[in-house]
């Protein structure tokens, strides 16, 4: 099937999971240029915008209250605490777009990865993993955005992420952009 044509009944879900700093936003940067048609969700967040973030772009940032009204009124279609901050999908907009037949894309950690997959089976599972943990640890450093605890809880749980990889349908290793978004297109459009 074409991207003009999708058929609402086959819109599909990827779900892309990695640890902090592998590439994640990167790589889905690329992924939208090279695959306009595709949609990504825009998650909500209690933690602080990052230079350059705003808004509404990267994630709707929230209070801790405004985050707990989200869950009271089962607007979320999945959340967790991640690193200190929580972070969780709103639904109405992922519904919205898999049934209007778009390729849509969550990209999340491993928390919300289990439950998407538990209420969405038929989602595919998308592992994005470093080269090395070293490799990680020098991406986390060079973007400069975590001080040294945070930047430690992000290593400690990027452990725990790469040891379920058998949880995946897919892991792509992110050595090259190009090439890791290349492969990631191929399996949202297979899958579309
Ligand atoms: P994530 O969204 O997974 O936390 P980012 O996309 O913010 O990760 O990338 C973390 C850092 O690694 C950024 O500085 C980014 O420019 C860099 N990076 C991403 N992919 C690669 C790659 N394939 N090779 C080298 N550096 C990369
Ligand atoms: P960051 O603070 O670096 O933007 O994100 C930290 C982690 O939270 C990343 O692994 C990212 O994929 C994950 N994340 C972002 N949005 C969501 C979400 O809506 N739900 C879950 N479960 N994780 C998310």
């Amino acid at each position: 099937m074409t991207s003009g044509t999708a058929d609402p009944v086959r819109a599909r879900l990827t779900v892309l999971s990695g640890p902090s700093g592998v590439g994640k936003g990167t790589v889905v940067a690329e992924v939208r240029r090279l695959y306009p048609h595709v949609w990504v969700s825009v998650s909500c967040t209690t933690r602080k915008p990052r230079p350059g973030e705003s808004d509404g772009v990267q994630y709707y940032f929230l209070t801790d209250a405004q985050f707990d009204q989200l869950i009271v009124d089962d607007e979320l279609l999945e959340y967790a605490t991640f690193a200190g901050h929580r972070y969780g999908t709103p639904r109405k907009p992922v519904d919205q777009h898999l049934a209007a037949g778009r390729p849509t894309v969550l990209e999340i950690e491993l928390q919300g990865a289990r439950q998407i997959r538990s209420s969405m089976p038929e989602a595919q599972f998308v592992l994005l993993a470093p080269p090395s943990m070293r490799e990680l640890r020098d991406r986390l450093l060079g973007r400069r955005t975590e001080g040294p605890p945070d930047l430690e809880a992000r290593m400690a749980r990027a452990e725990i992420e790469l040891a379920a990889a058998d949880e995946f349908d897919q892991v792509i290793v992110n050595d090259d952009v190009e090439r890791a978004a290349a492969e990631l297109v191929t399996l949202i459009e297979a899958a579309s």
